[in-house]
């Protein structure tokens, strides 16, 4: 019965997970199916092309995120240095910041080398999803701290940005499934990275107060 139970409970989770996902894909297709029709009948026009791409490249990040939590096994784990990953995050994400006026402030320059046991893409992913979203908590621009310490056998890795922050009766629903506040977000950044962190053995921590900002912090394992 207890494994009963537990079918049970994976089979409403998988429920609940299905109805969230055709709901949210069912909504940008609605909009493309209906400016399509428009363009059918005056047709085509710039603008219906540009709600229609947006629209799309909604359908394909939710795709692709989905797809990191569809596939925990795929997961290639290796020795990696933590710096190095974080390096390349940096400098993929560091157009973007500079477009909507966020300086990001490297704190581990004086690290060399942090070994973790992980798969280098999963860790990458994880920190351009929370880096993003400290982008998007500053809508006039700001700083974003990255800060790396070594605690008892683990590294940690703060994110301080300087946004609107997060309600405390909020922070418990950040990384639900959908959860977001955002016009165009699909509430599945901070779920995948949960999930991500977790399979490396890590733990993932928030901490924000309305209006100065918020802190995330990723412990992981180090590996000799
Ligand atoms: P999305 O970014 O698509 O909304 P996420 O799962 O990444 O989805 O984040 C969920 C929600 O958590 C966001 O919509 C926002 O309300 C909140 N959140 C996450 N990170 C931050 C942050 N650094 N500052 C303020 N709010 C945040
Ligand atoms: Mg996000």
């Amino acid at each position: 019965t207890q494994e009963m139970l537990r079918n049970s409970e994976k089979l409403s989770i998988a429920g609940e997970l299905a109805a969230g996902i055709a709901h949210e894909i069912r909504n940008p297709l609605t909009a493309i199916k209906g400016f399509v029709r428009l363009m059918q009948t005056s047709g085509a026009k710039a603008g219906y092309l540009d709600i229609i791409t947006s629209e799309l490249n909604r359908i394909e990040s939710i795709v692709g995120e989905l797809l990191v939590l569809s596939k925990p096994r795929e997961a290639k784990f290796s020795r990696q240095d933590l710096i190095r990953l974080l390096e390349h995050v940096v400098s993929f994400i560091e157009t973007q910041a500079i477009m909507n006026n966020v300086i990001l402030i490297k704190q581990f320059n004086f690290l060399s080398r942090v070994y973790i046991n992980g798969d280098d893409n999963q860790i990458k992913q994880v920190f351009i999803n929370l880096l993003k979203n400290g982008i998007e908590a500053m809508p006039q621009g700001g700083e974003i701290l990255i800060d790396v310490r070594l605690e008892e056998g683990m590294v940690a890795v703060s994110l301080t940005d300087q946004g609107v922050g997060i309600p405390p009766d909020k922070l418990a629903k950040v990384g639900s499934l959908f959860y977001t506040t955002k016009e165009n977000g699909t509430g599945l950044g901070m779920m995948v990275s949960h999930k991500i962190i977790q399979d490396h053995r890590g733990t993932l921590h928030l901490t924000s107060q309305v209006g100065l900002g918020t802190t995330v912090t990723v412990r992981l394992p180090l590996m000799g």
